[in-house]
């Protein structure tokens, strides 16, 4: 079995391989299951070596990821093709409100010597940041990304660091 870093292997169920999901795990086979989990985020993915393709089955529709001999390709939802639609329509959501915003800020500036002269350009801002939020918070939903592991890991990381 090739297994040197500079050849294209295949997958199985003898490796570790990294985790596709939380990508700090490594994921190995579950005894007499076809399943593999990861060691980090603990997360189960349902295994079709002849596809050489793991899957999140735990969420639907499922995530998928295919093995192409080096790494995990990009994640894709079961049936659903997230193409730059979703993404110009994502940027869109973001963007579009922030320019009418600051570009009404900007053609209607409040006399200078009006109070709260600084409102427009906070508002601007808050705008972005909440469009901002909604569009991360989607994709963090979509890709069910671990956030809370990271976190644990990141806080792991600290207290070694000051214990040290
Ligand atoms: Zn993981």
């Amino acid at each position: 079995m090739p297994n040197s870093k500079f050849l294209k292997s295949s997958f199985d169920y003898k490796g570790e391989y990294p985790c596709p999901l939380c990508r700090v795990g490594k994921i190995t086979h579950l005894t007499l299951m076809e399943a593999m989990s990861c060691d980090f985020c603990h997360q189960i993915f349902s295994v079709d070596i002849e596809q050489q393709q793991i899957k999140m089955p735990s969420r639907q529709p499922p995530l998928i990821w295919n093995w192409n001999g080096f790494h995990w390709t990009e994640a894709q939802l079961e049936g659903v093709e997230l193409g730059w639609g979703y993404v110009m329509a994502a940027l869109a959501f973001i963007f579009i409100p922030t320019m009418l915003v600051g570009g009404i800020a900007y053609n209607f500036p409040p006399k200078s010597d009006m109070p709260l002269t600084w409102i427009p350009s906070i508002w601007t801002g808050f705008t972005f940041l909440c469009h901002f939020i909604i569009i991360f918070w989607l994709f963090i939903e979509i890709y069910q990304i671990p956030v809370m592991a990271y976190w644990r890991a990141l806080q792991q990381r600290l207290m070694r660091h000051e214990n040290s």
